[in-house]
């Protein structure tokens, strides 16, 4: 007898994410440069919390992640009251989704923006809503046309994956006072801390009350394997989505290692340098090359070659190297890679490896 068992309206239209990869059949000495992972890794202190943890791990751990709240509140300058943490920020993300869009709603993001944007808005049912960029920067005057009395959430992420590229804070500022009553601008920052001095929208989410900002451990503090993330946001909508996220979701380990690894500002700092210093080497040599990016405000660099033929030449000729980047055709750039920035070993390897195919070298 067939069963009539249906999942939830949106979930079956959602192509599955795909992430960076990190192996090629037959190569060793693998350089991955396909995900935006900090190449100095996590900090020491954060990497002692975790082998400390485990001498309680028969321990469940803290519900309201208060420690680590209070860490971030001192370090970020943020009230630790209206911060919810997350199993990643894309846990945070998703849960904004669940709590405030379904079947009818709309979600809008734009067209390069992450790509775990139309997931959340079909895994939840809602439509999702693509709006044009402007030479591959967020567009304002455009989100503001496609919201209608349906958009539920806006999704920014600034400085934006995979362009690298950001808009200003008067820019933020307009479009979040420019959205329809019932819509919450959500800034994605995972890269905020790329950006030397920069807020992420922590002045806008305590000024206005439709702004929501959503960070990461998985960038810069180089945790990614462990997920954490956090948002920053009303107090009503800390207190919903608190409601709805697991009581144990990040586990003893996890907010141990981000406790540690915030308080760390050292380490932090000097992975902000180390990556704008190699980034603008790396986006100097390609220029030079005839490869073109756009000025780049996080940790990786969108490299424009002429067409697509030409992008996935390069990309073989990098795996034949034993170089993984990242193919962005499925972002709507399809003549582009986007490549993190190393240390200097992985930033001279691989822009040796364009030369190569450009024959320059
Ligand atoms: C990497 C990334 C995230 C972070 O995801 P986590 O779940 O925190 O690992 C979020 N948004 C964007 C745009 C990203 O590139």
């Amino acid at each position: 007898m067939a069963n009539s068992i249906k999942p939830q309206p949106g979930i079956l239209d959602i192509a599955l994410y795909v992430g960076g990869a990190s192996h090629l059949d037959g190569v060793r000495n693998v350089l991955k440069l396909s995900s935006n992972e900090n190449p100095l890794g996590p900090s020491d202190a954060a990497k002692e919390a975790v082998v400390r943890a485990t001498h309680d791990l028969h321990r469940y751990p803290s519900t309201d992640h208060a420690a680590l709240r209070t860490a971030i509140g001192d370090v970020w300058g943020v009230d630790p009251a209206r911060i919810v943490c997350g199993v990643g920020s894309g846990d945070v993300l998703k849960l904004l989704a669940e709590a405030y869009a379904g079947p009818g709603d709309e979600i809008v993001f734009t067209e390069h923006g992450f790509s775990m944007y139309p997931i959340y808005a079909n895994s939840v049912g809602a439509t999702p809503v693509v709006v044009a960029e402007n030479e591959r920067v967020v567009d304002v005057d455009a989100v503001l046309a496609a919201c209608t009395t349906k958009t539920k959430l806006v999704f920014i992420a600034n400085p934006a994956n995979p362009t690298g590229t950001m808009i200003g804070t008067a820019e933020v500022a307009r479009l979040a006072e420019g959205l329809p009553s019932q819509a919450m601008l959500v800034l994605d920052g995972a890269y905020a801390e790329f950006v030397d001095g920069f807020d992420a929208g922590k002045a806008l989410v305590e000024s206005r009350d439709n702004v929501f900002m959503s960070r990461t451990f998985s960038k810069i503090y180089g945790l990614g394997g462990m997920r954490i993330g956090w948002g920053y946001g009303p107090q009503a909508v800390i207190d919903v989505l608190n409601r709805i996220r697991g009581p144990f979701n990040l586990s003893a380990a996890a907010l141990a290692a981000a406790e540690a690894a915030v308080r760390d500002t050292e380490h932090t700092e000097k992975c902000r340098t180390e990556n704008a210093r190699w980034r603008d080497w790396l986006a100097n040599a390609l220029a030079k090359l005839g490869v073109p990016s756009d000025t780049s405000t996080a940790n990786f660099i969108l490299a424009r070659f002429t067409d697509e033929a030409e992008a996935s030449a390069c990309d073989e000729h990098l795996r034949e190297a034993g170089i993984i980047v990242r193919k962005v055709a499925g972002y709507g750039l399809p003549n582009c890679l986007r490549i993190t920035v190393g240390d200097e070993s992985a930033c001279r390897r691989v822009a040796h490896a364009i030369a190569q195919f450009k024959g320059a070298a």
